[in-house]
């Protein structure tokens, strides 16, 4: 997978109106983007997409919007204001700062990626009767990489474990790795920085008036359970779905929206028995993976990675993991987190947060698993997968979006053939037949071929096209248009009555959350 491709998507998503740079006209705030008037357009159809697959399928999950600001207790019991940290490091010379887990953790790849070079130069070496396994276990330099890429695994693992910075920073030492951009090993010690924004609230300027942005959308769930489950009337199990802006202050913010600054969460916490999370997890593990597979993307796309070392709170974890342009990566999380935030929350405000179990005659506090994903990735996933520049018959090439036709911004564009003899009008006609329904665009400008063009690149998933037959009594073809399909560019004759039916078909939300 190159890096030409990411560099591509992301230079498309900017030309047609998908993702901007924030405030640009200032050369951008770093990790920091704004969604365009097609950006906008597909975030919100994912998000409604995840929302009615949540509230509308389960008559035991409601919404929720809580606000962004929360009483700073908050994050002392959720534990971010302890332990939300980032281990840094900064290079005297270059002055460039860097995560020092990311410095380590790049440092052993590069180390096993000599070892697959080796494996690969042997391969050529012997040929056919080559056995890569065995070569893996027995070529003295490929066992040497290995013992050094262990080795420093668990150095590293135990550092971080103990909260040890200097031995962090000695490790990054005895690795003797480089500044990438001075080239030069003179470090700073490594010290813990921790991610939340924080900010003032009214005008008190000492400690107390400290508030933070939120830094994931899960606690406005745990602190409003009782009012939801009281107010709902709600029955154990049930969940609370939420989807909003969250903040953390990334050091290594790169690779476009899939590390930002500000960035949005599509979040559910099932509230559960104790005893019977594990069996939540394992169907709320299942029900996602289906979400994610109604894309259509082929299932080798994705997979499920679980977590070896539990967050403090968590007695089960796992990502689904998607395979955007620069190797598989986390997309979202499901967790089981027990009954730590619940409990936290107890203790810190000192009031009950149980629930009264009618069948068991006893309150308790629920135990919770979560299903967290970010709603950028998610868009990430879609235009990573679905950008293609085909090559055509005729030698030319398109860029075609090839987006789940449920979720494209644009769902039909309309297009006079030419503009005069009534075909606009024509055309407007049709405009006004579906746009109650669906985000259409009307276009006359240019050729046909460059109009095909501008809508395949934003992934809209019909052309009608207004001809002179469509206007002409006597033809054969009076009243019926040409309808154009993206993926396959086939075109068909159809009458303009059947036009809300054949787009509905294909861009109805409805059908896929039937499909799930
Ligand atoms: P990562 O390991 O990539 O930093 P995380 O494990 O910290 O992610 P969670 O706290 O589990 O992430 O958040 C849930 C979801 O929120 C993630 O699966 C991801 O899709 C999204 N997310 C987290 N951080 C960011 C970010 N900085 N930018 C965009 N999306 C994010």
């Amino acid at each position: 997978m190159s890096e030409d491709l990411f560099k591509n998507i992301i230079s498309h998503s900017k030309e047609y109106g998908f993702i901007f740079p924030s405030s640009e006209i200032y050369d951008g705030l770093s990790a920091v983007y704004d969604y365009g008037q097609l950006g906008v357009e597909l975030k919100k159809n994912i998000r409604e997409y995840w929302w009615k697959s949540m509230t509308l399928l389960h008559e035991n999950i409601v919404g929720l919007d809580a606000a962004i600001f929360m009483h700073p207790t908050t994050w002392k019991a959720s534990g971010h204001i302890d332990a939300f940290n980032d281990p840094l490091i900064d290079n005297k010379d270059s002055k460039k700062r860097y995560r020092a887990d990311v410095l380590i953790e790049d440092h052993i790849a590069k180390i096993e990626s000599k070892i697959e070079k080796e494996i690969e130069k042997a391969a050529k070496r012997f040929g056919e009767t080559f056995d890569a396994a065995m070569y893996r276990s027995t070529n003295p330099r490929v066992l040497e990489y290995q013992k050094k890429a262990e080795e420093i695994n668990s150095r590293f693992k135990t550092a971080l474990e103990n909260n040890n910075l200097t031995e962090v920073k000695q490790i990054i030492e005895d690795c003797e790795i480089v500044c990438p951009i001075s080239g030069s090993r003179n470090w700073t010690d490594v010290r813990q920085f921790n991610l939340m924004f924080s900010t003032q609230m009214g005008s008190v300027s000492e400690d107390a008036g400290t508030i933070y942005l939120r830094p994931e959308t899960a606690q406005g769930i745990f602190v409003n359970f009782l009012n939801v489950q009281k107010t709902g009337r709600m029955k154990i199990p049930f969940g609370i779905a939420q989807t909003g802006k969250a903040f953390r202050n990334e050091i290594v913010a790169r690779q476009f929206i899939f590390r930002m600054r500000e960035f949005e969460q599509m979040e559910m916490q099932y509230f559960v028995k104790p005893g019977t999370e594990m069996q939540w997890y394992t169907s709320w593990k299942e029900t996602r993976m289906k979400w994610h597979s109604s894309m259509g993307f082929p299932a080798s796309k994705y997979r499920f990675h679980d977590h070896i070392k539990l967050a403090h709170y968590a007695n089960a974890a796992c990502d689904i993991e998607f395979e955007f342009p620069f190797g598989f990566k986390e997309l979202e999380g499901i967790h089981s987190r027990t009954d730590f935030d619940l409990k936290s929350h107890e203790q810190h405000s000192g009031k009950k947060l149980q629930y009264f179990d009618p069948e068991e005659n006893k309150s308790y506090v629920p135990y919770v698993v979560e299903t967290s994903i970010g709603l950028d990735r998610m868009f990430l996933a879609l235009i990573s997968h679905a950008y293609k520049t085909e090559t055509l018959e005729d030698g030319s090439t398109r860029d075609v979006l090839s987006l789940p036709a449920f979720l494209a911004p644009v769902k039909a564009a309309i297009l006079p053939l030419v503009k005069k003899d009534g075909l606009p009008e024509k055309a407007s006609e049709i405009m006004e037949l579906l746009k109650f329904d669906h985000l259409c665009q009307y276009d006359e400008k240019d050729s046909i071929g460059k109009r095909y063009r501008r809508q395949d690149a934003i992934g809209t998933p019909f052309c009608i096209t207004v001809d002179h037959d469509a206007i002409d009594s006597s033809s054969s073809n009076y009243n019926t248009v040409t309808i154009r399909h993206r993926d396959t560019m086939q075109q068909e004759r159809v009458s303009i009555d059947q036009l809300p039916a054949i787009v509905e078909e294909k861009v109805s939300i409805k059908k896929m959350l039937r499909s799930l």
